[in-house]
């Protein structure tokens, strides 16, 4: 069986401790150890501030991103060998292991074209310089400049390719170091992904460091100038935030939490719109694509009254014409959930759900002997205002049907209930209430997706985060923001306002041609 190392200051290295044993979550059967006690993490923090970080700013925005659209090459030549793995490791079906392996190359190279336009300096102005004084001689400009610290990147299970890498693609770009560390359960893609970053040489030395297990005492040695990115569950989330020392230090701390998302039927309309078949194929999407196991994916839907029959239905139907089974498998459209945690984990939410809900189809059972299966499962609430309905994410491919009046103020008090989410979508083709929806629960979500019949035909569902678009959300979505563009550098740079003078600040940092301001 293949014991998993990490890549640190340089060298593919093993732990020393009691190592913690992956499984196949389709056989039950243990396919790969993995423990990184021991490893130096003081020395991997100082070898990255030092090597990583003075080759990374050693060149400009334009050049980093040419190693990432190298990178992305590299990783996207292994993709038949890393859908293997994806199944074997993850229970992902050939289409679900594509969507975190090409997730993660496109988003590589969507940084690396962003970055054709950053020129080759280190520094990006930042908005329009300003006069400052009685004339435009004294003048303002802010710009934002890489930190000279370390990026710890920890991930979440479920998105082990694409989670490491579009973490790393701001990370590098914004010529910030990385110590990527993956969740542990689906660890041996994410270390697959590694190698063929190490072995590619896409990135300079010190860039680019991988622990696989625990990151042991990593987090103390941390200071003003690094940066925690963390995509998990909001526990661990609130757990790490509260980290005596990245208190102490101010050191940034970015959280990509657990989110109720919500998915909101407008009460115009109708079974033969667009928007009603589009809002059919996403939740089937959202709620079976990697086995529901997506930090968007839709759990609670929102429909009008008189509409809940039909939603329930036409969703019964489609969810049971899922074929459950072996990823390899190609008639299989749902693997088994990740790990045995995470199917213990699932059926007790499920549970949970049907103390105040109806089980639609579905319910919290395994489906086979052997292999961490569940059905794709549907609730129909009793009491749409149970607290369980709002706060407890069942992480994986399970939804619940809350019915409400129809009218827009309804639709966002309830949307809103779930405390900040990562996505809500919106299917309506009456703009008017569209808008008072969409800016009812704009405050308390990273992401709306409007979906009228003008784009039902052409967009990807919900669940699919973009780089174009920011990735996050308010409250117990974490309160962090990724992506985006180039709003994803902002974590690992600093902004600086620079005064003095036009003829020199203007002229050196300022974006805007300052004779014509002048
Ligand atoms: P998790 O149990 O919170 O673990 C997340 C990561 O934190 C893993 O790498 C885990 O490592 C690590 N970790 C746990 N304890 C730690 C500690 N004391 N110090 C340092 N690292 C620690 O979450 P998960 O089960 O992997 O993922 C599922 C959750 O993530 C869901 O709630 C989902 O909604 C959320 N998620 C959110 C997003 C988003 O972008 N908002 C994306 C994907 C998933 P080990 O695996 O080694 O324990």
């Amino acid at each position: 069986m293949i014991t998993l190392e990490s890549f640190v200051r340089g060298a593919w290295q093993r732990g020393n401790g009691k190592p913690r044993p992956l499984q196949d979550p389709t056989q039950e059967t243990d396919i790969a150890l993995c423990d990184s006690t021991g490893l130096d993490f003081a020395g991997a923090v100082a070898w990255a501030r030092a090597t990583g970080g003075a080759n990374l700013r050693r060149v400009g925005f334009a050049e980093r991103g040419r190693w990432l659209k190298a990178l992305s090459a590299a990783i996207h030549a292994q993709r038949d060998a890393l859908i293997a793995v994806s199944a074997q490791n993850g229970g992902s079906t050939r289409g679900d292991a594509k969507f975190d392996l090409d997730g993660a190359t496109g988003t590589l190279a969507a940084y690396a074209k962003l970055a054709e336009s950053l020129g080759d300096e280190n520094f990006l102005p930042d908005g329009d310089g300003v006069q400052l004084g009685r004339t435009a001689r004294f003048w303002g400009q802010h710009v934002r400049v890489p930190r000279p610290g370390v990026a710890v990147h920890v991930n979440a299970f479920n998105f082990p390719a694409w989670g490491m890498c579009e973490k790393l693609a701001c990370s590098v770009l914004a010529g910030v170091p990385a110590i990527s560390k993956p969740g542990t359960p689906t660890a041996l893609v994410a270390y697959r992904v590694a190698q063929v970053v190490t072995q590619s040489n896409a990135l300079p030395e010190g860039a680019f460091q991988f622990v696989c297990g625990s990151l042991g005492d990593t987090l103390d040695w941390l200071g003003p100038q690094d940066t925690l990115a963390f995509t998990g569950s909001a526990k661990t989330g609130a757990m790490l935030k509260g980290h005596a020392r990245l208190v102490g230090a101010n050191t940034r701390v970015t959280l990509e939490a657990d989110s109720l998302n919500c998915a909101i039927l407008a009460p115009d309309v109708g079974d033969d719109a667009d928007t009603w078949s589009a809002f059919v194929n996403h939740l089937v999407t959202d709620l079976t694509q990697k086995t529901g196991q997506k930090c968007t994916a839709v759990r609670r839907i929102l429909v009008p009254r008189d509409r809940v029959e039909a939603v329930v239905e036409t969703l019964v139907d489609r969810l049971s014409r899922i074929a459950i089974g072996d990823p390899a498998d190609e008639a299989t459209k749902m693997g088994p959930l990740a790990s045995g945690a995470q199917f213990e984990d699932v059926t007790k939410g499920m549970k949970a759900l049907a103390t105040v809900a109806r089980t639609a189809c579905g319910g919290p059972v395994k489906l086979k002997d052997r292999g961490f299966f569940v059905a794709p499962t549907l609730f129909v609430a009793n009491d749409v205002e149970a607290d369980v309905l709002h706060s407890l994410e069942v992480f994986g491919p399970c939804a619940s049907v809350l019915c409400y009046d129809g009218s827009a103020a309804e639709a966002v008090r309830l949307a809103n209930r779930g405390g900040g989410g990562l996505v809500a979508s919106v299917y309506a083709n009456d703009k008017r209430w569209t808008d008072d929806v969409v800016l009812g629960i704009a405050p308390w979500h990273g992401r709306i997706w409007v979906c009228s019949d003008k784009v039902a035909d052409q967009a990807y569902a919900p669940g699919m985060v973009l780089p174009q678009s920011i990735h996050g959300g308010p409250g117990r979505a974490g309160g962090g923001e990724e992506l985006g563009g180039l709003r994803g550098l902002d974590l690992y740079l600093q902004r600086v306002a620079l005064q003095g003078d036009q003829g020199h600040i203007g002229r050196r940092f300022g974006r805007s041609n300052p004779d014509a301001a002048v």
